[in-house]
């Protein structure tokens, strides 16, 4: 049993503005508690918080202020944690902080780079990395993914999630058994044999949650999710299983509505905006005081589900995630706050081992036959009625194999059956005596050949035909499989035609085939339990519902999304990881030759020296000269050059198992981003048709128009940023709204502007298909943008 107190750690975002600094200090002198400071700027003091403190200290394990990695967080924070893991015993990660802090950034990572990674990629990577290297056990990995948003449990993982709305489907439910374990039902277990399919399962839920979000509904921020990893392990043989959980949490912004009292003063009671939070907080409150006996787990959803991280049977972290500027100082305290009274929870981690019924039950079925056979050998007893044809014949099978066997100690396996072991032995000495009469050695070729040439008795002919049919039905049988499985591949290859970034993995995948030291580098291997979720082509056919789809788009959608596309912050970014991606591919490509030119090389050396080798020993046996004392210089050169070849292609192949974690990583971030660009086009496009409708009058319409998404610096910028920049567009345009109508007869001609406005009320406006009024809506957006450069 491990003891432990919660592991605190404090991470600082970095700052936009740089004359933020001066706000907070890390003081980290004391080496082994290192100290932040957070200073209140002196308009802030006056009355904050009813108190006149100018200063904040708070301890942690270690602050990791704006300019550390992610890579060292993973090392310093998620590392130990995973080894504990690994070895058996539960782990929980969680961030806290307020909106904007940086908690996804640090559990997921970012979207733009590929070492920008987070918490859970990098965990999955080492994770499979400590499996594959350690043979001794054998391992079994499966993810989950659970959102809570609103008290409700979705399942992130549900391949229906696609089709439905997050209200329809399964809510994921709490059960406690008698002995007060926790049970999720409706959350399902997918497993993952590779890094690469546990990263799919993460890219898969996160385009879920995003899917899933509207602007009515800010999941991310209001939202949990708990990225579980379940392992288990078990030696060869034995029925002991090690079973441990990991839990990677971002929990919801943990901001908090202050309430003003008379002359603005706050009153320190201010309340979290997510109710869950503040269950969590009464949790971790009773835990830090002593003498509670009762803790309010079941308050909430969340609480019940990280009961074992709290207070419980688990390692637990937690990550406070600062976001320190002026106007987020109140937030960045309560935040240290928090982490202060949970750094008081103490956890004790025990090794959760198991014994698997499973197992047990198998062992003793067998021990049970072997007793039940030596009984009736014991008992005498006896079965009296024939054997079959069927079995007679198994029987001389097995015999036969069994002469052939040139294993000394291979046995002729017939069981306690007394009728068996008599026709061995009249078996074996009809084989003895037809041996005897013609002298040879008994083959098993030859004793058919015997047989066949006498006449062929009816019984026997019978016995042959059943056999022939018998065969020839497996043979259909395999035929139709074959087919199937052809039609299968046609199928799969006519699908993935259409995600491009598919095909163009599969048409010149870099990675040399049947590589010796890795079989995972063999292309996407399929998932074993939830094919429908975690396959590739699940995902494909996930992004070319949500961003290839416009083949089912009028022309004049169409354009207009190249448009959004064009001036969308994001198209950026999803340029730049193309243009990386091309890099690594090329990189790949050329590593993946020189892998294949050092492997001939390899084998030609190999062959040089076995001929040299031959040479030697000929010359030797020869004794024109004799054997030579001192070692053969060139076979030692071939050697030297051998295992130079060697290393070098054990250090490309390491380099290319990088990669492709690296072009797989990017490839996710690309359709995640292609994901969200087609679901913010049809956000905005629904907009635009509902202004184009409700204003008839087109130009009152530019009120409400939305700017292009721009990328923000936080949702304060961004607010501050659309109130200015319609304030632009009102005073610009409303003045005159002439050209409007101008440029719209320009994009077309032949039809009044009213004529065209759909008669169909709002609700009612389709987002695919009714080409007429995407064309309205395109010819209105497209006149909106001249007059927007005309008047600059
Ligand atoms: P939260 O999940 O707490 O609401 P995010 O993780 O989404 O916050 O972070 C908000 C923004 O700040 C994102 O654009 C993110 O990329 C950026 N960000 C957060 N932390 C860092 C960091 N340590 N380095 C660089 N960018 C960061
Ligand atoms: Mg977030």
């Amino acid at each position: 049993m491990v003891k432990q107190t919660i592991q605190i750690f404090a991470r600082v975002k970095p700052t936009v503005r740089k004359q933020q600094q001066g706000i907070y200090s890390i003081d980290e002198d004391e080496k082994l508690t290192p100290s932040l400071e957070i200073i209140l700027p002196r308009d802030l003091a006056d009355g904050f918080v009813n108190n006149k403190r100018e200063s904040y200290r708070f301890k942690f394990q270690r602050i990791f202020d704006q300019n550390e990695k992610q890579e060292t967080i993973f090392e310093n924070i998620a590392k130990p944690v995973a080894e504990s893991v690994l070895a058996g015993y539960n782990g929980t990660i969680f961030a806290y902080g307020q909106t904007g802090s940086g908690k996804t950034f640090t559990i997921t990572g970012g979207a733009e780079r590929y070492s920008d990674r987070g918490i859970i990629p990098r965990t999955l990577s080492y994770i499979f990395e400590q499996l594959q290297k350690d043979s001794s056990k054998i391992y079994t990995t499966h993810i989950s993914y659970l959102e809570i948003y609103n008290e409700c449990g979705y399942d992130l993982l549900d391949p229906r999630h696609e089709a439905s709305s997050l209200e329809d489907l399964p809510k994921v439910t709490v059960l406690e058994d008698p002995d007060q374990n926790i049970h999720l039902k409706n959350l399902s277990l997918h497993q993952a044999t590779t890094e690469e399919e546990a990263l799919n399962l993460l890219f898969l839920g996160d385009t879920n949650r995003m899917i899933a979000e509207t602007p009515m509904n800010q999941a991310s921020t209001r939202s949990h999710c708990i990225f579980t990893i379940h392992l288990s392990s078990k030696e060869p043989g034995s029925a002991t299983v090690r079973q441990a959980k990991l839990h990677l949490v971002d929990l919801a912004g943990s901001e908090r509505v202050a309430k003003t009292g008379v002359g603005g003063q706050l009153l320190t009671e201010a309340k979290y905006i997510n109710l869950s939070l503040h269950y969590l907080e009464q949790v971790i409150i009773a835990l830090s005081e002593k003498h509670r006996s009762h803790i309010p787990y079941r308050n909430s959803m969340m609480t019940s589900v990280l009961r074992d991280s709290l207070g419980g049977n688990c390692m637990t972290t937690m990550i406070a995630t600062l976001s320190l500027e002026k106007r987020n100082i109140d937030e960045s305290i309560s935040t240290c706050r928090f982490a202060q009274r949970v750094a008081l929870i103490k956890n004790e981690a025990v090794l959760n081992e198991e014994i698997d019924p499973r197992l047990i039950i198998i062992r003793l079925q067998k021990e049970i036959q072997e007793l039940k056979d030596e009984l009736a050998i014991v008992t005498g007893e006896q079965r009296t009625e024939a054997l079959t044809e069927a079995e007679l014949l198994q029987l001389e099978k097995r015999i036969t194999s069994f002469l052939e066997d040139q294993d000394p100690e291979s046995k002729l396996e017939v069981g306690a059956d007394m009728r068996k072991i008599h026709h061995c032995f009249h078996y074996l000495k009809k084989l003895l005596n037809d041996k005897k009469i013609h002298g040879t050695s008994i083959a098993s070729s030859e004793i058919k050949d015997q047989n066949s040439q006498e006449p062929l008795k009816e019984e026997e002919y019978k016995k042959l035909r059943d056999i022939l049919q018998q065969r020839d039905n497996e043979i259909n049988i395999l035929v139709t499989m074959l087919k199937k499985e052809k039609k299968k591949a046609q199928d799969a290859l006519h699908f993935s035609s259409v995600d491009r970034s598919e095909l163009r993995r599969s048409q010149s995948s870099p990675f040399p085939p049947g590589n010796p030291e890795g079989p995972r580098m063999l292309p996407p291997s399929a998932p074993t339990q939830a094919p429908d979720s975690s396959t590739s082509q699940y995902r494909s056919s996930l992004l070319h519902g949500k961003t290839g789809m416009k083949e089912e788009m009028s022309f004049g959608r169409q354009e207009a999304f190249e448009i959004f596309k064009r001036d969308h912050a994001d198209s950026v970014t999803i340029e730049d990881s193309k243009q990386i991606l091309k890099q690594r591919f090329s990189e790949a490509k050329a590593l993946g030759e020189s892998i294949n030119e050092a492997r001939i090389k390899i084998g030609r050396l190999k062959e040089e020296i076995t001929q040299r080798h031959v040479q030697q020993v000929a010359l030797g046996i020869s004794g024109n000269t004799p054997a030579p004392s001192a070692p053969d210089l060139l076979e030692e050169k071939l050697r030297s050059r051998l295992q130079e070849e060697k290393r070098r292609y054990k250090a490309m192949f390491t380099r290319l198992k990088a990669l492709k974690v690296e072009i797989e990583h990017l490839q996710l971030l690309m359709d995640k981003a292609k994901v969200k660009l087609q679901k913010e086009f049809e956000a905005w496009w629904a907009e635009e048709a509902t202004s184009l409708q409700v204003n008839s009058p087109a130009v009152n319409s530019l009120n409400h128009m939305k700017p292009f998404p721009q990328t923000p610096e936080s949702q304060h910028e961004r607010s501050q940023l659309l109130s200015s920049k319609s304030d632009v567009y009102a005073s610009k345009i409303l003045p005159s709204p002439g050209p409007l109508l101008h440029s719209q007869e320009q994009s077309s001609p032949s039809t009044p502007l009213e004529d065209r406005i759909p008669e169909r009320p709002v609700s009612s406006v389709p987002l695919t298909g009714d080409s007429r009024t995407d064309s309205d809506i395109l010819a209105f957006i497209k006149a909106r943008q001249s007059i927007l450069q005309r008047t600059g």
